[in-house]
């Protein structure tokens, strides 16, 4: 009797400890989940394609706001200050990020997913002469900068996830090696006097330089003068010199701009493209793949219908 007590006593704290153990290791894992921020919908997809959920991901700028006018929230700063890693676009797009980071974290690891690029530069309004930020617009920079930069900055991070973000990253970076072909062959149907694209802000520059068409805006880049009389007085002068035959708006910019100068020349607007951002989560083109084919078929269907 008192031998299977003490029997039964030992079983008992044996397995308390057991279950503490289990526990403490359950919630050391959980304090193990790699935290990492990004700036907006495009850096945190691209992110995500990589990091798959060895990572908790929080972004910034809200689905649909442009990240170069977006003013950080207090929210943000306390992410920022526990986040394990910041990934940004860089080429000036983010310029908020850079005081609120000396501000709130100086030593943060941050990463710009850019870095290697060599950009173009804005020619035209008061940026004049900055790098022009807009090169996921390319899918071809996008495998071979964004997707690398992340690549080696998660494993330095997690190198444990070094097999599992690398593999991640190959059958990704072969999806947008497809997608750059496939936008090559529908842009063929588009004949070449056709290959204008006009938006309201002149984010396409990497892509038409990509694929082959001119350009058009009303700005070049989201500032504080976003359709002034004078920029569009400008966009109809050459709206009616090129004949362009329709224009475009985008997700994440007022429309009424493009839609004064569409009246004005009389063409009709081809479509609503992404640019700056994604779609809602859930949507058809919550996702960088999903908004690239939406812009290529919106614009071939418009300008490749033109005679
Ligand atoms: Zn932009």
């Amino acid at each position: 009797m008192r031998f299977s007590f003490k029997t039964g006593m030992v079983i008992a704290v044996v397995c308390i400890v057991i279950i503490l153990g289990l526990l403490f290791v359950q919630e050391a894992r959980e304090d193990e989940q790699l935290k990492v921020v990004t700036t907006y919908s495009i850096i945190h997809d691209l992110v995500e394609n990589v990091a798959g959920d060895r990572v908790e991901l929080d972004t910034m700028v809200p689905i649909g706001e442009e990240p170069e006018e977006y003013e950080p929230l207090p929210e943000d700063m306390q992410n920022v200050s526990e986040a394990d890693l910041v990934f940004s676009n860089g080429l000036g797009i983010e310029h908020w990020l850079v005081s609120m980071i000396q501000n709130v974290a100086p030593d943060q690891n941050m990463v710009e997913v850019t870095e290697g690029i060599e950009p173009f530069y804005l020619y035209d309004g008061g940026l004049q002469g900055e790098p022009d930020p807009h090169a996921w617009l390319d899918p071809i920079l996008v495998r071979d900068y964004y997707i690398p930069n992340i690549l080696d900055a998660l494993i330095e991070l997690d190198p444990e996830g070094e097999e599992y973000y690398q593999q991640r990253a190959a059958e990704y970076q072969k999806e947008l090696g497809e997608l750059d072909q496939w936008i090559e062959e529908q842009v063929e149907q588009i004949s070449v006097e056709n290959r204008i694209l006009v938006t309201s802000e002149g984010a396409y520059r990497y892509f038409v330089e990509a694929y082959g068409f001119e350009e058009g805006f009303i700005w070049q880049i989201n500032a504080h003068e976003e359709g002034t009389p004078q920029q569009i007085a400008d966009l109809i002068d050459s709206i009616r010199e090129q004949e362009v035959k329709a224009v475009f708006v985008e997700t994440s910019v007022s429309h009424r701009p493009m839609e004064r100068v569409a009246e004005e020349v009389g063409v009709p607007i081809g479509g609503v493209l992404y640019s700056d951002s994604t779609d809602e989560p859930g949507s058809e083109n919550d996702n960088y793949l999903s908004m690239m084919e939406h812009n290529v078929v919106t614009i071939v269907e418009v300008l490749g219908g033109i005679e």
